[in-house]
């Protein structure tokens, strides 16, 4: 049995009794656990049914923890931290011993983070451990939003769904390692590269796909519906290109398509505002997917800001199915 409810006091009464939960934060709803204890960082591997060897990120209450668990904290780490927590920016610090390797993947950095979403924040207060959170959904599948879009794939998979409302980014942090003194981006998210070079002078974005790469989130299919999903730069012009239309929901950026019925489509901003985009973006996703047609014909967005992460998130769905025909 899966209960949904807002109380924070539950949620950390569950969490002290090393309990599995999901929890909101601003990018997505998360799996969350105790950090510390590696039999309940090992059940969240297994409800997500993810492989052991991608990590998970740690979230804490407030800078001060930071010290606890990380050493080595180089100087434009502090100052992306500093402008950047609380907030959609993961960093990949060397960790110190009081992190269980289950939660790194055996790996010797460590991916933090401190949340800015009001609930997220108090719930971490009355913990005295980080929490242990990968996005809660299966391992591969499209990231949840919302409570409901937990509930729809984890229903009876764990006892607690503390409902904080909508996401208010809709898409992962922005996940940062360090060069030296160069940040580069091992995942791109909420947060813009143009955002980090302007705090950080510099910064470069690994691009290696690879099948076991350092950061997961950078694996070429991630983030899919089970409905094939294709990308492209021109809706109409690619709905031209095929005889039936019938059996294709279409995820278009401003504007829907006159081809297509109005309930097989969404539109992810009227306006053209990417935030609102990215707000929207997995739920619209979850609903195209639950219509089990035969297609999904996405629209890319504008490659600038959180556009770059959209585009992003569209590229891996597609890549899902690319890689299958
Ligand atoms: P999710 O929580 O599902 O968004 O996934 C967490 C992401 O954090 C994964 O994509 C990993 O790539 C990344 N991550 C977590 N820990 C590490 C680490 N120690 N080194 C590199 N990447 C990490
Ligand atoms: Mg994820």
């Amino acid at each position: 049995m899966t209960f949904i409810g807002d109380n924070i006091e539950t949620a950390a009464a569950l969490l002290k009794n090393n309990k599995v939960i999901a929890i909101p934060t601003e990018t997505v709803y998360g799996l969350a656990g105790n950090a510390l204890n590696p039999f309940v960082v090992r059940e969240i591997y297994e409800i997500k049914n993810r492989p052991l060897s991608n990590p998970l990120i740690i979230h804490l209450a407030d800078t001060l923890q930071l010290h606890k668990y990380v050493k080595n904290i180089p100087s434009v780490a502090e100052k992306l931290a500093a402008h950047f927590w609380p907030g959609p920016l993961t960093l990949l610090l060397p960790k110190n011993d009081t992190i269980p390797d289950i939660v790194t993947a055996g790996l010797p950095n460590v991916a933090v983070r401190i949340p800015s979403h009001p609930v997220a924040k108090q719930l971490l207060r009355k913990l005295p451990f980080p929490l242990a959170a990968p996005s809660a959904n299966p391992f591969g599948y499209i990231s949840p939003t919302s409570a409901a879009d937990v509930s729809k794939m984890l229903f009876g998979k764990i006892i607690y769904i503390l409902d904080g409302g909508a996401c208010d980014k809709g898409i992962e942090s922005t996940i940062i390692g360090f060069d030296g003194d160069t940040p580069i981006i091992y995942r791109v998210g909420a947060i813009s590269p143009e955002a980090i070079k302007k705090i950080a002078g510099k910064v470069e974005i690994n691009n290696k796909h690879t099948a076991k790469p350092l950061s997961p989130g950078m694996l070429p299919s991630h983030y899919s519906p089970h409905t094939p999903l294709f990308l492209t730069s021109n809706i109409d012009a690619l709905l031209n290109t095929m005889l039936l239309h019938n059996g294709t929901a279409i995820l278009s950026f401003k504007n829907p398509s006159r081809l297509i019925p109005e309930i097989n489509q969404e539109v992810l901003s009227p306006s053209g505002n990417l935030d609102e985009a990215a707000r929207n973006l997995y739920k619209a996703l979850h609903r195209l997917d639950s219509l089990k047609l035969e297609r999904i014909i996405a629209e890319r967005v504008p490659h600038v800001g959180i556009g770059i992460a959209i585009n992003d998130r569209l590229e891996r769905a597609s890549n899902a199915i690319n890689s299958k025909i």
